[in-house]
C-alpha cells in the first residue's frame, strides 16, 4: 500500500501579504491548477506536478483588505441612512 506525503503548507500573497494555508498532497499524477488572492486577485501560488493543494483558507487579510472593508461599511451605514 502506497502512502502518498500530505501535510500543510502556509502561502503568503505577493501583492498586499495576505496570508492562506492550504493541504498538500504528492499524489501519482499530474496536478495543475492555482490560488488567487480572495483580497487583490493576484496569483498567490500556481502548481503543474505530482503535488496538488486544496482547501484553501484564508488565515491573515492583506494590506489592500482594509481599504475594502472600510468602503463596505460606509457603504451599509450609507444604506441604512438613506
Ligand atoms: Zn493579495
Amino acid at each position: 500500500m502506497a502512502t502518498w506525503d500530505r501535510g500543510e503548507k502556509e502561502f503568503t500573497c505577493p501583492q498586499c501579504g495576505a496570508v492562506y494555508e492550504c493541504t498538500y498532497e504528492d499524489l501519482p499524477s499530474r496536478e495543475r491548477g492555482k490560488q488567487e488572492c480572495e483580497d487583490c486577485g493576484a496569483t498567490v501560488h500556481s502548481w503543474n506536478g505530482s503535488r496538488d493543494y486544496e482547501d484553501w483558507k484564508l488565515i491573515r487579510h492583506g494590506r489592500g483588505a482594509v481599504k475594502s472593508f472600510g468602503s463596505l461599511l460606509t457603504a451599509q451605514s450609507s444604506v441604512k441612512k438613506g
